[in-house]
């Protein structure tokens, strides 16, 4: 249990005694499109809802909290709990019905706050979380695993402010540089498999690979794409949910941008 010390404790029953364990490694911004204090926020979900986030933040600035946040929450859909036990801190923001507007000069503040000490509390990176399960800082519409199937949430103007001011402004506040960690490799094209290259990027595919549990390999991985590289990647198509022809071992786009192969 992690409680914000610079939030109003409204501690959520039975949700917060009730809900697992996480390891917070993300921190997802939300509007609740209604311009709710956190104490009106706190009635809702207690009265008729079990749909809840950690954090709520009003107009004004002032930010409750309703779950510590190694228990689950229950706003980001598949992100709030993962198969490793990882999961994601959420914060609900008021906002006008349609979600329309941008956050206020205080709420920005308040988020770049509360941003701060869950990278210091809980290590959660200086970057914009790169795929649905990439540890760091995001809103919400940013991957359609968070939500049942998408959402607007939290609106265009937020989502801005998120990129240009908020992000920038939390890595600023820590003192810190934005991760400079690799960035992933972009799919290469199905072609560029069939013509059996030898380059890095395979010997970079193959230690992926390996690392999912789905390598086929007698020795290697290396940088020439073999039958050994076509049997683990259908390994791991498999692992994706595909089977058959879409499983064959030859890449495709979906399943190469899951794997999160560095560049190099
Ligand atoms: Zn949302």
């Amino acid at each position: 249990m992690a409680w914000y010390p610079n939030a109003k404790k409204m501690e959520l029953q039975p949700e917060s005694d009730a809900q697992p364990a996480i390891r917070p490694t993300q921190l997802i911004f939300h509007s609740i499109a209604a311009p709710w204090t956190p104490e009106r926020t706190y009635e809702y979900w207690r009265d008729s809802t079990n749909l809840e986030s950690h954090f709520a933040v009003g107009f004004d600035g002032d930010i409750a909290q309703f779950i510590g946040t190694e228990t689950r929450a229950d706003s980001n859909m598949y992100a709030n709990k993962r198969g490793d036990g990882s999961g994601a801190v959420s914060v609900e923001t008021a906002s006008n019905m349609d979600h329309s507007d941008a956050w206020t000069d205080a709420q920005v503040s308040t988020l770049i706050q509360l941003g701060v000490w869950t990278h210091q509390k809980h290590g959660v990176p200086l970057r914009i979380c790169r795929s649905h399960d990439d540890p760091g800082f995001g809103v919400h519409r940013m991957f359609s695993q968070w939500s049942d199937g998408g959402t607007e949430c939290p609106g265009d103007a937020r989502t801005d402010q998120f990129r240009d001011v908020i992000f920038p402004g939390i890595v600023r506040a820590a003192g810190g540089t934005a991760d400079q960690s690799p960035k992933y490799a972009p799919f290469p094209g199905a072609s560029y498999f069939e013509s059996e290259p030898r380059s890095a990027l395979i010997t970079a595919m193959g230690r992926r690979l390996v690392a999912e549990g789905c390598g086929r390999y007698s020795d290697g991985p290396g940088p020439q794409w073999t039958d050994s590289d076509r049997r683990s990647y259908a390994a791991w198509q498999r692992k994706r949910g595909f089977s058959g022809g879409d499983a064959d071992g030859w890449p495709g786009r979906v399943t190469w941008d899951a794997l999160r192969v560095p560049q190099v």
